[in-house]
């Protein structure tokens, strides 16, 4: 299990019955500030350039499912029957849902990232994958332990299961404010994951660390969780950062797959 850079991916290799890859700005058509692949269709880029760069982000894009991405904690079984969802426009997305899960070889699940964390799932044969977008919203309304929760009711040995942190906003860029900071404390009890700030009222807030955390406590083994530590805000050569870039600028995609529909 570890991540690996390969091409203009980050690609996570769990199981040979995975594909996982996160995508950086490279190899795109769009023109600034979503240059060269941006991959929303929600940021007022040109739809065309956002097809291409789909289509050269997704080998099998009609396979590809996306989530409405609400910042919430709802996640979503899909399969074969949601294959193209959201694919070529945002409004057939799955709606309400920032996690998708499957056991389905026919579908691609995929959603948007730029600086929020993306944590990708599977079981160690790949008989299972999934994905959750978690900023500190979906971080603190525990979609991590949702997912998990899921998982167990049906029947899935937790020490089987294998999580991936991909790139996101690192500990050394994620100012919040103190209501952050204490929703943090609150669902951790402790403070770990926060670091002082340019103030009294704002901290450096460690996401990935405070995901790890969540996923340890609903039952995944620490060795099991694999966090690439990349920050999207560090490096803007390689990635769109919403806190960076002040909200004007593209989104990278995480994509996750069985191997059927291998890259
Ligand atoms: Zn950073």
């Amino acid at each position: 299990m570890q991540w690996r850079r390969q091409d203009n991916n980050w690609q996570w290799n769990v199981s040979p019955g995975v594909t996982a890859w996160f995508t950086t700005r490279l190899g795109g058509v769009s023109a600034p500030p979503y240059d060269t692949r941006n991959l929303s269709f929600m940021v007022r880029d040109a739809t065309g350039s956002v097809r291409e760069n789909r289509r050269r982000s997704v080998p099998e894009v009609h396979r590809l499912v996306m989530a409405e991405q609400v910042h919430q904690e709802q996640l979503a079984w899909v399969g074969a029957a949601n294959a193209g969802q959201g694919a070529f426009q945002a409004s057939t997305s799955v709606p309400g849902v920032d996690g998708l899960l499957t056991t389905d070889n026919d579908v691609v699940l995929g959603m948007g990232f730029a600086d929020c964390v993306p944590i990708f799932l599977s079981d160690v044969v790949g008989s299972m994958v999934g994905i959750l977008h978690a900023g500190w919203r979906g971080t603190t309304l525990g979609i991590q332990i949702k997912a998990i929760e899921a998982l167990a009711l049906k029947g899935w040995d937790l020490g089987r299961l294998r999580v991936g942190i991909g790139p996101s906003i690192g500990p050394c860029c994620y100012e919040v404010d103190d209501v952050v900071a204490r929703k943090v404390r609150d669902v951790l009890c402790h403070e770990e994951t926060l670091a002082p700030g340019r103030d009294a009222n704002h901290f450096y807030l460690d996401l990935w660390t405070t995901n790890r955390l969540l996923l340890e406590r609903a039952g995944i083994e620490r060795d099991n969780i694999d966090i690439l530590g990349r920050c999207t805000a560090c490096h803007p050569e390689e990635f769109f950062s919403h806190r960076r870039d002040k909200g004007r600028t593209g989104r990278m995609g995480g994509f996750i797959c069985r191997t059927s529909n291998e890259i």
